[in-house]
């Protein structure tokens, strides 16, 4: 799995919405290059519950011969919701207005809680090795989680999306405890 910021997306009447990528990200296991061997469709729904398809391109790596999808931005790994339905859940925004029912909404919550510290982790590594978001040092410990990622990304619109990017373009997104590459 590999995030793009930088892409059009470009409409197809029959196949759905083609997601052109004008960014070269590595591969998240071993740094090398990724090529295209195809496309599948992705869909996905808007915070109005509205469903989208997207089609997304299948890239395999030139060493490990490992497979990524490659997602849009708008897009969290495994998540049916795109990134704009679910940010302002897990935020706990007051002015919240998704078109979900509350057990949806509790289990984002908790989904958010349970990474929420490994996200602040990677996005602290992340500066450290790549000098990546903010250039200030740690936040202060008294900060909430939420506070502690926003040091990193800021808390402007987008921010999940600013989060997921550079976690999952090194391997560290979480999906269960085995989603890691081997070694
Ligand atoms: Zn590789």
């Amino acid at each position: 799995m590999i995030i793009v910021t930088n892409y059009d997306l470009v409409e197809n009447p029959k196949l759905g919405v083609f997601v052109r990528s004008m960014e070269q990200i590595p591969c998240p296991c071993c740094g090398s290059r990724l090529h295209v061997i195809g496309s599948r469709q992705r869909k996905f729904l808007t915070s109005e519950s509205q469903c989208n398809i997207l089609v997304i391109r299948r890239l395999k790596c030139s060493y490990c011969n490992r497979i990524h999808h490659e997602l849009p931005d708008i897009l969290v790994p495994y998540k049916r919701y795109a990134s704009e339905a679910i940010e302002p859940v897990v935020a706990e925004d007051p002015n919240l207005s998704v078109a979900v029912d509350e057990s949806t909404i509790t289990r984002w919550r908790q989904w958010f809680a349970e990474r929420a510290e490994h996200m602040a982790g990677c996005l602290e590594s992340i500066r450290m090795r790549y000098g990546i978001g903010s250039v200030e040092g740690p936040p202060a410990p008294s900060l909430s989680v939420l506070q502690r990622i926003w040091h990193y990304v800021g808390n402007a619109p987008a921010w999940l999306a600013r989060v997921v990017r550079p976690i999952a373009n090194t391997n560290q997104w979480l999906h269960t405890r085995s989603a890691y590459c081997p070694n």
